[in-house]
């Protein structure tokens, strides 16, 4: 079994880009060349069309977790008790709702305007349980999740098999209206692929401090140095690396797998079904997908 990125290795690499070497200036430093630092480089570049953009990462870029992700696109979480409609965390529950309707509507206009061509079906999930006593307060879920805009549907038994095409899932909540999936991967290198001539990525280049400088900031790296006006450190649970001390994060280590496409007897033994996304009722529970390439991806604790 080889141990790389699936999604990765389906998708290819873009060009090499060099690693910094020497002094560089920019009016903007992106950190990170993720699904943060790109998006931010796009949307700098389109605000500031003079400006030198400059993104770095430490390894190839398009290439961290923002490539190796799940692909779940989220617009609407599954509601947490405290959450329900009527209940004290519901307020906060449509703040979540409505920052991840405007993410995901971000990532649906960015896949138009660059053509990225991505896998994305914005056709929803399910979140679902093998046990159905752990899918409780359902009512109580449909109602607020409509409550944010949510299309809610609750399916159990053979009407679930037929959309999963098993009968491990005995119960769920799909939820739709915002909510898709992607191959994230290819979002990601499409993000890379497209960013204006305003913008140059240095790849391999490890920022492992951060100076004030006049007018600025400097961030060192390993062969090279790079003064901008502006830094935005995109870098998720890394942060601590570039010096950043106390950001509070700090990186965890998951597992997923993919597997080869399935054969068509293997997929009509399922039901030829339509590909689906299964999101667990627990915190951290395994993720599940059946991509439309027929492969099935299981992401791990
Ligand atoms: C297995 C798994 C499944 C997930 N599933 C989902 C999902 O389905 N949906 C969802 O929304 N989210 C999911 N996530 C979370 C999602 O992947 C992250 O929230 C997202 O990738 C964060 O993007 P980012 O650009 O902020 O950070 P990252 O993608 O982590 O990018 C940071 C970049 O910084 C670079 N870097 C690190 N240190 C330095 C340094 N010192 N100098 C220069 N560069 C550096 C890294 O190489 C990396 O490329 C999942 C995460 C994992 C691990």
């Amino acid at each position: 079994m080889k141990n790389q990125c699936g999604w990765i290795a389906l998708v290819g690499t873009s060009p090499g880009r060099d690693h910094l070497k020497g002094p560089e200036k920019a009016d903007w430093l992106i950190i990170g060349a993720g699904i943060t630092g790109l998006s931010a480089a796009h949307s700098l570049a389109e605000m500031y069309p003079e400006a030198r953009i400059v993104v770095v990462d430490r390894q190839r870029a398009a290439q961290g977790a923002s490539a190796r992700n799940s692909g779940y696109a989220v617009s609407h979480e599954n509601p947490g008790d405290d959450e329900l409609i009527g209940h004290s965390g519901f307020a906060g529950f449509e703040v979540d709702s409505a920052i991840g309707c405007a993410a995901g509507e971000e990532v649906r206009k960015r896949i138009s305007r660059h053509g990225i061509e991505c896998e994305y079906r914005d056709s929803g999930y399910y979140f679902a349980v093998n046990d159905p006593a752990k899918l409780t307060h359902i009512e109580a879920k449909l109602k607020t999740l409509s409550a944010v805009g949510a299309s809610a549907q609750f399916l159990e038994g053979g009407q679930l098999a037929q959309k999963l095409g098993t009968r491990h899932y005995r119960a769920a909540i799909w939820c739709g209206n915002g909510n898709a999936l992607l191959q994230p991967a290819k979002y990601v290198k499409g993000l890379l692929d497209a960013l204006p001539a305003n913008v140059t990525v240095f790849e391999n280049t490890e920022i492992s401090g951060l100076e004030p400088v006049r007018g600025g900031v400097r961030a060192i790296g390993t062969q090279g140095s790079i003064e901008a006006g502006q830094v935005l450190v995109c870098l998720n649970a890394f942060i601590p690396r570039a010096g950043i001390d106390n950001s509070a994060t700090f990186p965890m280590e998951l597992s997923a797998s993919l597997t080869r496409p399935l054969t068509d007897r293997e997929y009509a033994a399922i039901g030829s079904v339509e590909p689906w996304g299964v999101l667990s009722t627990r915190p951290l529970g395994a993720t599940v997908r059946l991509t439309p390439d027929r492969r099935v991806m299981i992401r791990n604790t």
